[in-house]
Formats: C-alpha cells, sequence, structure tokens
C-alpha cells in the first residue's frame, strides 16, 4: 500500500521494518466521555488501514493505548467524586460498545497511562541524565525544546515560527495548547490540590505525568525504539506527536515511527463539531434518530481521510440506501454464480480490481466504493463460474472496508431463478435511470415468465403470480 507521510509530505510504500510484522501505534480515546463520530473518523479510518494490510496478507501489530491519565480525566472523575480508575472504567467499556458496533477490530494491545506510571517515570529520569529535562522549583519537571534540534519537523514549523531560543524559560503546563505558545512542556506535574487522590511518588516528589509522555513510555514497553507507523487525528501533529518524537528520540534512541498518518477532521453541517452548537452526534445519538453504526461506518469512509468531511443527516439517509443498494447487487452476483463456494480469482483480475487499486493508493475509500458499484454493474453480464470467483473478490474488498451488508428484501425473492432475479435487476436499473419504456418492458417480460415484481421505499419484491 502507498500511503501518505505527515513528516516527508510524500506517498510512500509501506512494509515492515522487521520483515515480519507491519507494528503500528495509534493514539487512542481519552475516556471522560461518549466518544463522538468525529473522533470515530479516526478509529474506523484506521480500522479500514489495518484491515487492508490483512486483506493483502501482512501480518499487523496494533497498539492504541487509553488515556486516562490527564487533565479532562482527571477533572471531571473528581467532579463525579469517583475514583479515576472507576470513572474512566465506565467510559472505556462505551468506547468498546462503539467500537464493535462499528465493526471496528480490537486492538492487539491496550495499554492504559495508569497502569504505565513506573515506565513513564523511568523515562523522564532518562531525559534528565541526558540533559533534555529539568525539575523546576515546585517539583514539575520540563522537557527542554531547545535540546533538541529536530522539533518542529513533524508539524513543519518553519525556523520563522520556531525559534528555540525563545522556548527557554516559558513553559507549557496544560496538556493540550496551540502552535503560538511552544514552549517547554511539562513531563511531571507536582501534586496539586484539585488532583485530589491521583498522585504517585518519584524522584521529584509527588504528582502525576503529562498526557504527551505516556505515549512515548508504551510505545518504548511495547514496540521499541522503531516501529513501523503511528498515527491519530490531525490534532494531534501538534504538539502531541511533536512531543512524543522529542521524549521518546531523546531517551531511547532509534528512529521511532517510520511513517506518519494523520486523519483530516469530521465537521458537522459545514462547521466544527461542538457542544454548545448542539451538532455533536454519538452513536446513540444516531441510533436514537434511526440509523445504525454501519450507516455511520459508511458515511465515515465516504470521504477521501486527508480531506475534510462533512457530515449531514442527509448523508446518513444516502448511506442507508447504499448499503441497500450493495446488498441487493451482492445478491444479485451470488445468484448468477450459484453456491460455488471454492471458485475464486486473483483480486487484480476481478472487476472489482479498481476498488482494491483505490484502497491501495493512498486509501481511496471514496472512489473504492464507487468502483464497487461499477464492479457490480459490470458483473451483471458475467457466466456463472465468473461471477463465483467476482463474488469472493467481492466480500474480499467489503471485509477490508468493514462494511456489514443490511439483510434485505432480496433475500425474500431468493427462490427466484438467477435469470429471473436478473431480470428484476434489469428493470431496477431501468427504473433508476427513469428508462419508463425499458422498465415496463421488462416487467411484461417477468410476468410472462410469472413473476410480478412490487416496489416498496427500499428497493422492489418479487413473488411468484
Ligand atoms: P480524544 O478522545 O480527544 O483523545 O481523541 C481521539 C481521537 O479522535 C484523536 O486521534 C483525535 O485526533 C481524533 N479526533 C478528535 N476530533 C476529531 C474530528 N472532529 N474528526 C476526526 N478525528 C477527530
Ligand atoms: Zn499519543
Amino acid at each position: 500500500m502507498n500511503l501518505f507521510d505527515t513528516l516527508t509530505r510524500s506517498k510512500r510504500a509501506l512494509s515492515p521494518i522487521d520483515g515480519k510484522a507491519f507494528r503500528f501505534y495509534c493514539c487512542g480515546p481519552t475516556v471522560y466521555g461518549p466518544a463522538h463520530i468525529g473522533n470515530f473518523r479516526t478509529f474506523v479510518m484506521h480500522d479500514v488501514f489495518r484491515r487492508v494490510l490483512e486483506t493483502s496478507g501482512m501480518t499487523t501489530l496494533h497498539v492504541r493505548n487509553i488515556t486516562d491519565v490527564d487533565d479532562k480525566t482527571i477533572r471531571d472523575s473528581q467532579a463525579a467524586g469517583k475514583s479515576l480508575r472507576e470513572f474512566t472504567r465506565h467510559w472505556l467499556e462505551k468506547f468498546h460498545a462503539d467500537c464493535v458496533a462499528l465493526n471496528c477490530l480490537a486492538p492487539h494491545i491496550e495499554p492504559s497511562a495508569l497502569d504505565h506510571i513506573p515506565q513513564q517515570i523511568a523515562m523522564i529520569e532518562k531525559l534528565i541524565e541526558k540533559g533534555n529535562a529539568y525539575a523546576s522549583e515546585d517539583g514539575s519537571v520540563y522537557f527542554k525544546v531547545s535540546s533538541f534540534p529536530e522539533y518542529g519537523k513533524l508539524s513543519h514549523l518553519d525556523t520563522r515560527e520556531l525559534d528555540l531560543g525563545k522556548t527557554q524559560n516559558q513553559r507549557a503546563d496544560a496538556d493540550e495548547y496551540e502552535k503560538d505558545s511552544i514552549a517547554d512542556f511539562v513531563l511531571w506535574k507536582s501534586r496539586k490540590d484539585e488532583d485530589g487522590e491521583n498522585y504517585w511518588a518519584s524522584p521529584w516528589g509527588e504528582g502525576r505525568p503529562g498526557w504527551h509522555l505516556e505515549c512515548s513510555a508504551m510505545i518504548k514497553e511495547y514496540l521499541g525504539n522503531d516501529f513501523d507507523l503511528h498515527s491519530g487525528g490531525v490534532d494531534l501533529v501538534f504538539p502531541h506527536h511533536e512531543n512524543e518524537i522529542a521524549q521518546s528520540r531523546c531517551s531511547c534512541g532509534g528512529n521511532f515511527a517510520a511513517h506518519w498518518f494523520h486523519i483530516t477532521h469530521l465537521m458537522v453541517d459545514g462547521g466544527k463539531m461542538s457542544k454548545s452548537l448542539g451538532n455533536l452526534y454519538t452513536i446513540d445519538d444516531l441510533a436514537e434518530k434511526g440509523y445504525t453504526a454501519m450507516e455511520v461506518r459508511y458515511v465515515l469512509i465516504s470521504g477521501h481521510y486527508r480531506k475534510q468531511l462533512n457530515f449531514t443527516l442527509d448523508s446518513l439517509h444516502a448511506a442507508k440506501e447504499a448499503l441497500q443498494k450493495l446488498a441487493k447487487g451482492r445478491a444479485l452476483l451470488a445468484s448468477i454464480g450459484g453456491n460455488q463456494a471454492d471458485c475464486s480469482v486473483a483480486m487484480e483480475s476481478s472487476v472489482f480490481a479498481p476498488a482494491w487499486e483505490s484502497l491501495n493508493q493512498d486509501l481511496n475509500t471514496p472512489a473504492a466504493l464507487g468502483h464497487l458499484f461499477s464492479g457490480l454493474k459490470a458483473s451483471q453480464n458475467l457466466k456463472s463460474e465468473e461471477a463465483a470467483a467476482n463474488l469472493a473478490a467481492f466480500d474480499d474488498i467489503l471485509n477490508a472496508l468493514g462494511l456489514e451488508l443490511p439483510v434485505q428484501e432480496q433475500e425474500q425473492s431468493s427462490d427466484a431463478p438467477a435469470d429471473i432475479q436478473e431480470l428484476a435487476e434489469q428493470r431496477w436499473q431501468a427504473k433508476q435511470n427513469k428508462d419508463w419504456a425499458a422498465s415496463d418492458q421488462l416487467r411484461d417480460q417477468l410476468s410472462s415468465a410469472g413473476w410480478t415484481i412490487k416496489d416498496n421505499p427500499d428497493g422492489y419484491e418479487l413473488s411468484q403470480l
């Protein structure tokens, strides 16, 4: 697969550094509330990425952390009067349930910051030892940005924007901050009253790790100093990923990630999602409106990951129809092919080859979906054996996209012989194309063969006269 790399700004071929498994890390959810569909754009695109690699025969090792120690989880667990572990466990379970509904594969390893405090302390010790970090008067520890000349490379901060000398004596204590406040960032935060019971002993006194450190520590633990790919939403490029690179490269050596994959944000109704605008949707919110998680998944993959995607309720409605159409097309292909399960054709020579090619060219999911539909159209003229072989290719691509098709009314007419189903499908297509003459003629042909066709809002139903 070729994939755009944020660091080099170029599309590069992916292959495992160790020649065995493709090992990658994705920054996981901050578990202090339900994840919204914007977060899920990132996780679903990640899932497609992994599925495409696996469909092409690669072994993967997928690590995704859980952010359970940060400003927000601590603030909200304190407000809820719960321990950090109890509070975050609830939201983690919700996150997992949503991932299952969206058909996202579980990562192979899912470590949490709470379970890796000693590793984080050890990394800070190493950074101090090497002169990349220093303790302040109050027992907090900061990463000295000026000690790492490559700081800013990933986010392409040019020298005009980034005068590392100016970061001296400027410190950022918050977990999140903007580009215009580049400063020495906090690795260890000395204990504060508002943190409640969430503090640990360290060589610098009681306190807790800063957010950026957790990923560096867990990556070292599970992927070592060199691994294949790192990813997250585009908002993580700066400062989070920039800080991860600085911490890891300075403390461990090694090259850290060989490839950087970032997913552009999901917008809603043309704007930013926000609670105050009332346009921040969760999977549950959309289920209440009558939409399934699979329809949400379809919308999330219907745009290219490097472009902003605008979410509307109309797009969900279109997704419902598209999934029905795919299900219908698949049923027809299956009926032409009969039950020849042992037929297969190389993906490259199937009618779905362009869809597979699109997925392998910078994960172009919208193009792949388009090619799936045109492949289905082309496959209507296939002979039985070819159809069976192409069905296997269709299913592989569907699986790479992680789409599960709805059980639809076509199954009720699965008793109809293949030639009748084909005529019905041709009539349906003619009707979609507003070719009324052809549609009427095909309906007549069906009735002379003893079949009647009834249209409904989702498609049509065939029954015997
Ligand atoms: P968080 O739970 O805030 O740590 O975010 C989890 C993931 O969702 C991160 O990779 C974010 O970059 C990503 N993310 C946040 N908002 C959006 C959005 N609107 N569209 C796509 N990804 C997002
Ligand atoms: Zn991270």
